[in-house]
């Protein structure tokens, strides 16, 4: 579970978060919407501390990350992040980008995060694939590695920040189907995304962001249908 207490975050004098609040359920899916600069990845950044909060408190799995006497790098392997751009390290095998971070960080020895590996990317449908470089993956099936790579971690939180907006059109569904299924699965999400027709869908609740706070919050066919504020209506005149 996460609980966000007024966080803030602030560029120079810039601030972009102004007090958040927010609790995610363990098992919970839920999605972070909104207009372009309203704060939305600089929220999950602060979630693994990949940005330092202002001020405010995050707590993860019982662990509060803000606290400077954390073990930070213990927190961030319950929690897996998938980018837009995926990454995956060149010079290696599909299958070697998914055992390295088990096997570098002790977790996991050699012979077992290989058998693991080959086992999410069964996973994620690319078994096929587990000897290929990078290189010769399309754009879906480099995310779907970054996915099973992130996975290798065995985290209790998947942060996804916009993981189909670099994809061609066509790939973008067979990434959603791999989210989805860890949604059913049981996961606990955070998901950044534009693809609204998947929040209504997937998402037990769907957070409005706009101009550094949570403008609207609520689960998902409620949020769409009825929308409360000015701004989420104007918002989805502009993407629905
Ligand atoms: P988008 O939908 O375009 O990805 P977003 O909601 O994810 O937008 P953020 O990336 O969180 O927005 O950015 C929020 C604001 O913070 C923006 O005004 C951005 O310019 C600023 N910002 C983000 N990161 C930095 C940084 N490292 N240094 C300075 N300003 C930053
Ligand atoms: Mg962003």
């Amino acid at each position: 579970a996460i609980h966000v207490k007024d966080l803030r975050k602030s560029f120079g004098s810039n601030e972009v978060l102004k007090g958040i609040d927010l609790d995610v359920a363990e098992g919970e899916v839920v999605s972070l919407i909104g207009p372009s600069g309203s704060g939305k990845s600089t929220i999950l950044r602060c979630l693994n501390r990949l940005e330092e909060p202002t001020s405010g408190t995050v707590e993860v799995d019982g662990f509060r990350i803000t606290d400077p006497k954390v073990d930070i790098n213990q927190v961030r392997r319950q929690i897996g992040m998938v980018f837009q751009h995926f990454n995956l390290f060149a010079n290696m095998t599909v299958l070697q980008n998914v055992m390295l971070a088990p096997v570098d960080t002790g977790k996991k020895s050699k012979a077992a995060a290989r058998e693991q590996a080959l086992s999410l990317l069964e996973r994620v449908g690319l078994s096929e694939k587990a000897n290929a470089r990078p290189a010769q993956l399309s754009g879906g099936q480099k995310q779907r590695v970054a996915i099973a790579r992130a996975l290798a971690m065995e985290p209790n939180i998947m942060l996804f920040d916009e993981a189909t907006s670099a994809l061609d059109p066509e790939m973008v569904g067979e990434v959603l189907q791999v989210i989805r299924d860890l949604a059913q699965s049981g996961m606990t999400l955070v998901l950044v995304t534009h693809e609204m027709g998947f929040a209504r869908e997937v998402c037990d609740r769907v957070v409005f962001m706009a101009d550094g706070v949570v403008c609207e919050e609520g689960p998902p066919e409620t949020l769409f249908a009825n929308p409360q504020t000015p701004r989420l209506q104007d918002f989805l005149s502009k993407v629905l």
